[in-house]
């Protein structure tokens, strides 16, 4: 048999995950010579075998890869044979233009637990234990390709043990990147007001009396800091609350394991599969009666944000004992609505006095990753925010796209960067209400143009002309002189819920677009949005009727304002027993009335999650919030889910009229009807309006799928509703699956909008 060399090319996931040494035992297992290396665009391999061998080869490549990796697409030729003598692992290229997607973080695999808690092991309970399969990745990298001088890893000088590791390629550790032991890695230390007072395992177990005292530590972790105590006593949380400036939003927790995880919350089995994925996101999950969990973790709930361990500092932290708390909190370490703190200095200055200790260590952050949170919705995941373990990975777009930029949204803001089939949405920035969140997301983007090599061609925005994102958009695009496509918001979230599932946009489809907030064409806050849309365009064929928003901010505050504007744009007077009326001064009502009369910064609004603020007030359940979509997600958790009666909205011309179904809902207030029946007889009754709509849409367009985008659709009660109502009536419907519904997808379907307008 003659000697042939085959030249193979592979992109997707394949740097960071132990693909070379793969390629290399794969190629010395099957007696092939050459060499294999990572380019900045994937990893090349050039081989001289016979033939047969080298299709093997190829074949095995791709059925053996290694679990974390994806290949994208896997290239070959053949050639003549060039006469290596050896198989190699040979320099990496990196290629001016190239450009390759970059792993997320990956939580410890189980390899690393065993020896972790192995005490003849040279690694017994070093806290940056890691191999080829785990360990940080994202919010280590500063640049590709993907090796230990371009990452934080940089200054730390492998120890001889560990070099031999990492040469090895029989070893676990070969080519390991962050590889690190106790003689040469990162450490870890507990501090107190800038003095050091333990390190090491000493750190570790005064961190975890300090804990068990009840009280607040920093703890430096992969993305930045989190804030921690004991979840299960009162006065630590509520002490935590009190500093951070929060009042009722929940906290997430961290449990050691599965078991005690189900001591305190229902799990099925995908929400067990999320727990323990490598990813380890927040799971959202219903929590038992007998969970002694304090309540001030998720005031008004019945839902805990729960998450496994997934560093092993995290499980030398939680690794069990009776005197140690079964769950602790574990929020982002910033104050209110500040970016999570990152590097040593950042947290002990802005997080001074809200931590009691801090428990530090001295590999760098590069880039700041909060924890991401998901719930599951018919047996499969359904993502609230999309950040640590998920970013950067790109959703695949149905079709090729110049290289864009989309800023994103001003609340729960991600940016999105697109090239080729590729769109790489960011992670978790934040709320730009402040200027430390805009030099996030500024930082971020400038971090993503460089990792992926992209050079925005055009920038979207959003067209509400105050958000930061916005701005910043603009004025890059005026400084580079770039074309900027302004974007409506709602016509965004639906083209998100589209390109995620790879609709190509040659065919429209009926978008619910229900929201918070969103800013319209004609100046109102649009977000009870029934559209006709593809990519290109979209047409508003139906809309929640608009209503008046007092003072605009004031009213999303302040539910109570929200529901009287309601109630006198409807003309039904507020009479004195209302919640909502009682809720204010004489004097107080009388001002809003003027307010209202003489339309004085009062913006209308077709806002459905207004809506739902209005009801919740109505109601009695919550008549000022201190969190975004608070009223909304109490009002949601008092639903009767037995309740079949129902409130009638009805359809005027292109409006939903809700004077007839807010009387009625006014009707059961005053009969004393209990909160739990007002709610599902608002629920029921929006499902049958969306019903009605869509049946009366399919009807005109002859349109039969239908995408629900926007934060209103985190409500699983209204889904549950509506979707057994569209799918009886045979729609087809697209939920998100990738990114979030609530505007942390926003950014996605900007950028394919743009895309689209750019092709012409
Ligand atoms: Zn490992
Ligand atoms: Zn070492
Ligand atoms: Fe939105």
């Amino acid at each position: 048999m003659s000697m042939q060399s085959a030249r193979i090319h592979i992109s997707g996931i394949v740097q960071g995950v132990g693909f070379r040494p793969f390629v290399y035992n794969l190629a010395t297992r099957l007696g092939l010579r050459g060499w294999v290396r990572n380019t900045s665009a994937g990893v090349d391999i050039e081989v001289d075998g016979e033939h047969d061998v080298l299709v093997a080869f190829i074949h095995a490549v791709r059925s053996e890869a290694p679990a974390l990796s994806h290949i994208e697409e896997l290239t070959s030729s053949f050639g003549g044979a060039h006469g290596f003598r050896s198989f190699e692992i040979i320099h990496s290229e990196s290629l001016d233009s190239a450009f390759q997607p970059i792993s997320p973080d990956v939580a410890v695999c189980d390899d690393c637990l065993r020896e972790l808690f192995d005490p003849s092991d040279r690694r017994y309970h070093y806290p940056f234990i890691n191999c080829t399969n785990c360990g940080p990745r994202f919010t280590i990298i500063k640049d590709i390709p993907y090796d230990r001088p371009q990452t934080t890893m940089a200054p730390f000088a492998m120890c001889q043990d560990c070099e031999r590791e990492y040469t090895d390629p029989s070893n676990r550790r070969f080519h390991a990147q962050p590889v690190a032991c106790p003689s040469c890695g990162p450490r870890v230390w507990l501090e107190r007001q800038g003095t050091q007072r333990a390190a090491e395992a000493d750190a570790i177990q005064q961190t975890r009396q300090l804990l068990a005292q009840g009280q607040i530590v920093a703890i430096k972790g992969l993305g930045g800091f989190h804030l921690a105590c004991d979840a299960t006593r009162a006065g630590p949380v509520a002490e935590l609350r009190a500093r951070k400036l929060r009042v009722d939003k929940p906290f997430a927790l961290m449990m050691p394991d599965l078991e005690t995880i189900e001591r305190h919350c229902f799990v099925s089995r995908t929400e067990r599969e999320l727990l323990v994925s490598s990813a380890r996101p927040i799971v959202l999950l219903r929590r038992k009666m007998e969970s002694n969990i304090a309540e001030q973790v998720a005031p008004h709930q019945d839902w805990l944000g729960v998450m496994l361990p997934y560093t092993p500092l995290h499980y030398l932290l939680l690794e069990g004992a009776d005197d140690f708390p079964q769950a602790l909190v574990m929020t982002s370490g910033n104050l209110s609505e500040e970016p999570i703190a990152t590097d040593n200095e950042e947290a002990r200055q802005g997080l001074s006095s809200l931590a009691d200790v801090f428990l530090m260590h001295d590999r760098d952050i590069h880039v700041r990753c909060d924890d991401s949170v998901v719930r599951v919705l018919e047996k499969e995941i359904y993502p609230l925010r999309r950040s640590r373990g998920y970013a950067p990975f790109p959703v695949k777009l149905p079709w090729e796209a110049p290289p864009l930029l989309a800023a994103g949204p001003e609340l729960k803001n991600t940016f999105c960067i697109t090239n080729r089939n590729y769109a790489f949405l960011s992670h978790h920035i934040g709320d730009l209400e402040n200027y430390e969140t805009l030099r996030s997301l500024e930082q971020g983007v400038e971090h993503f143009e460089r990792l992926f090599r992209v050079r925005p061609e055009a920038i979207a925005y959003d067209l509400h002309p105050n958000y930061l994102a916005t701005r910043y958009a603009l004025e890059r695009a005026a400084r580079e002189n770039l074309p900027a496509f302004g974007i409506q918001h709602h016509h965004a979230h639906i083209a998100a819920c589209m390109a995620e599932h790879g609709l190509d946009g040659s065919q429209p489809v009926i978008g619910l677009s229900f929201d918070g907030t969103g800013y319209g064409e004609d100046g109102a806050i649009w977000g009870g949005e029934f559209l006709v849309a593809d990519y290109r365009s979209y047409q508003r064929p139906f809309h929640l009727a608009y209503f008046p928003l007092p003072g605009g901010d004031a009213s999303i505050r302040k539910p109570a304002r929200t529901a009287l504007a309601l109630l006198w744009s409807l003309g039904l007077g507020w009479e004195g027993s209302l919640p909502p009326v009682v809720e204010f001064q004489e004097e107080e009502r009388q001002l809003l009335r003027a307010q209202l009369e003489k339309r004085i910064n009062t913006p209308m609004t077709s806002s459905l999650g207004r809506l739902f603020d209005a009801a919740a007030a109505l109601a009695g359940v919550r008549q000022a919030v201190n969190y975004e979509g608070q009223a909304a997600i109490e009002f949601e958790a008092l639903a009767d889910p037995d309740e079949a009666g129902i409130y009638s909205f009805e359809l005027e011309q292109d409006q939903v009229n809700v004077g007839s179904g807010i009387a009625s809902l006014l009707g059961d207030v005053r009969a004393g009807i209990p909160a739990s029946k007002i709610s599902a007889r608002f629920h029921n009754g929006l499902a049958e309006m969306i019903q009605t709509t869509i049946r009366k849409m399919n009807r005109d367009t002859g349109i039969r799928r239908v995408a629900l985008s926007g934060g209103v659709w985190q409500n699983l009660t209204l889904i549950g509703r509506t979707l057994s109502l569209l799918r009886a009536d045979g729609f087809t419907v697209y939920l998100h699956r990738q990114v979030p519904t609530n505007d942390g997808g926003l950014a996605l379907g900007q950028a394919i909008i743009a895309a689209s307008r750019l092709r012409g």
